[in-house]
């Protein structure tokens, strides 16, 4: 964990990506930390409709999601 070396200009944010699993699929979200257990639960549900595989939430999370980091600007909307 490196918890402690946030920089001021951008803060952790959590990503998914599908494409990594199954070619051709260009599936990728990115949350704040905060949001996990919402992007957990869009990433699976992703899998079960368009991959038709059933696929746990320890699952996603042990294979599909990183950590990254997300400039401030970013996060403007
Ligand atoms: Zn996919």
């Amino acid at each position: 964990m490196t918890d402690d070396m946030q920089s001021q200009d951008s803060t952790m944010g959590l990503q998914v990506a599908c494409d990594t699993a199954v070619s051709g699929c260009v599936f990728r979200m990115r949350t704040e930390e905060d949001d996990r257990e919402r992007l957990l639960e869009v990433t699976r549900e992703h899998v079960r409709e368009r991959h038709g595989r059933d696929v746990t939430i320890e699952e996603i999370e042990d294979q599909h999601v990183e950590t990254v980091e997300v400039p401030l600007e970013e996060q403007v909307r």
